[in-house]
């Protein structure tokens, strides 16, 4: 099986010498994983709509770690956007070793009276802006014999919430989604692995505690506490708890994780 360029693989920095590429890179989770992996000596290639907030994190994650970091802005729900954004990455960049699928986010109702255009949006943005993304680079993994995919899904992913059925539904497709690719390329040298998320501490999470607010006529406090109860911990997860277990399957020594829909929740789902 072939193994990324680089020898300082049992480093201190054993990403180093590979290229990354993170949508949702500027901010919550994708921002945290993106510094995990230039952490890791990878350089980085941050996709997201706001350019002055890829900028922002693209210059801090260089400042801390050295690495390469080059902001693109894209809308991972526009393909001719998607399309546009990996081919200005592959005129900089030979071989992307690593694809982090971490755009999307989530909108609520009850389902009686979710509207299509919502629907439709979560599904997109969730769901098929991985299809597009992934297609962009499985030729070159192909042709690499290796590559480290990591869909960000979410507890949603693998068990029901109310009020998010059209979440919960694209969240369960990139699970699927996760494991047919993961057997379909599972003698390539390439993984494919989901990442499961309970509830965070992002600005995704401070649009919910608002909805929740906004809602229910409840305090900002007892929304988040009524969110955080629901992991065993009594707790909301950090950002980096997710960018850490993300890390640990982009390592070449993870090659035998494949598949998976990895759990950071403190226990939630069993
Ligand atoms: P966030 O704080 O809202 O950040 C979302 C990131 O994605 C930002 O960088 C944003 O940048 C980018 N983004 C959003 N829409 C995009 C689009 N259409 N095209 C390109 N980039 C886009 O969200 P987060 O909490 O970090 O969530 C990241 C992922 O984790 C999502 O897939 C979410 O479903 C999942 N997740 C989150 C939680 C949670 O509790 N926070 C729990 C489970 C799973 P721009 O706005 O500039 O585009």
């Amino acid at each position: 099986m072939a193994q990324p360029s680089d020898s300082s693989s049992s480093s201190a920095r054993p990403l180093a010498g590979q290229h990354a590429i993170v949508t949702g890179g500027s901010r919550g989770i994708g921002a945290a994983i993106a510094d995990e992996l230039a952490r890791l000596g990878a350089d980085l290639t941050l996709i997201g709509r706001s350019a002055d907030t890829l900028e922002q994190a693209a210059g801090d994650i260089h400042h801390r770690h050295q690495v390469a970091v080059t902001p693109v802005v894209a809308d991972v729900t526009d393909e001719a956007a998607i399309v546009a954004a990996f081919e200005s990455i592959r005129e900089r960049v030979q071989q992307p070793e690593i694809l982090i699928n971490n755009a999307g986010g989530a909108t609520s109702a009850p389902f009686a009276r979710l509207e299509r255009e919502q629907w439709d949006t979560a599904i997109t943005l969730n769901l098929t802006s991985a299809y597009l993304c992934t297609q962009q680079i499985v030729p070159a993994m192909l042709d690499a014999g290796y590559g480290r995919i990591v869909n960000i899904a979410s507890t949603a992913g693998l068990t029901g919430y109310r009020y998010v059925a059209a979440y919960c539904a694209a969240k369960h497709g990139l699970v699927g989604l996760t494991r047919a690719l993961a057997l379909e390329l599972a003698r390539k040298g390439i993984t494919v692995n989901a990442v499961c998320p309970g509830f965070t501490e992002t600005d995704m999470l401070d649009q919910s505690v608002q909805n929740i607010v906004e809602k229910t006529g409840r305090s900002a406090d007892q929304a988040r506490a009524e969110l955080a109860a629901g992991n065993p911990q009594g707790r909301l997860i950090q950002p980096q708890e997710v960018a850490a277990t993300v890390g640990w399957l982009c390592l070449p020594t993870a090659a035998a994780i494949n598949g998976q829909a990895v759990s950071v929740d403190g226990g939630e789902v069993l």
